[in-house]
């Protein structure tokens, strides 16, 4: 899952981004609405994190443009104004949820995923899939009940195929949920992540196109 965060404070854009990364993420920062613009045009994130006193405007004026591009990204708002209004202003805009600051890593991690389950249409915190069950929130894999150990990219390459279960997901969408902008990228890595994949949970899960991307087939429903 990539992550935007948009903060002009460095101490707290560093302290989540260590957060957000030692989870899984994989982060970009932008400290200007500008920045985060830019950053948006760009790439596909899978969720934003955004501070509304920026040095160029209002977080909110950025919610608003990116709602405005139609943009469906989930937006959790990070204030330090507690006040009724912004918040309320702020989810009228369009955002998902906010948090006040100061914050508990624990929270803004469930908040996040909160916002990515309801961004999908789930209402279940565990995806099932076949005989895979997946705890997003505690980030364990189990195959008809064992539980089986992936490596952090390897659990985001998974959760990406699995919730676009029957869509082919291109290597750039796939590269760019697992790596952020100052992440070196070497060009085999996701073919190896993919081996690891399909050594530790079997052959049949993960299916290649050729020069395109892979897929995870729908599980077939019992009848
Ligand atoms: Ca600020």
């Amino acid at each position: 899952m990539r992550v935007l965060i948009i903060e002009d404070d460095p101490g707290i854009a560093d302290g989540l981004s260590a957060t957000l990364k030692r989870t899984g993420y994989a982060v970009d920062t932008a400290g200007t609405l500008r920045e985060a613009m830019a950053a948006v045009s760009v790439e596909s994130f899978d969720i934003i994190l955004l501070d509304l006193g920026l040095p160029d405007g209002d977080g909110l004026e950025g919610l608003r443009l990116l709602r405005q591009q139609g943009r469906t990204t989930p937006v959790l708002i990070m204030t330090a104004r507690d006040e009724l209004p912004s918040k309320v202003q702020g989810l009228d805009e369009g955002a998902d949820d906010y948090l006040v600051k100061p914050f508990q890593p624990e929270e803004l991690l469930a908040r996040m995923r909160v916002a990515l389950r309801r961004n999908e249409g789930r209402a279940n915190p565990e995806l099932i899939h076949g005989p895979l069950d997946i705890d997003l929130a505690a980030r364990t894999v189990k195959r008809d009940g064992q539980p089986i150990t992936l490596r952090t990219k390897e659990f985001e390459l998974l959760m990406v195929l699995v919730r676009a279960a029957g869509q082919v997901v291109t290597r750039q969408r796939l590269e760019e949920a697992l790596y952020s902008f100052d992440e070196p990228l070497e060009s085999n890595a996701l073919d190896v992540h993919i081996h690891h994949l399909r050594r530790k949970l079997g052959d049949d899960l993960v299916k290649t196109v050729r020069g395109v991307g892979y897929f995870v087939p729908r599980p077939e429903r019992k009848a």
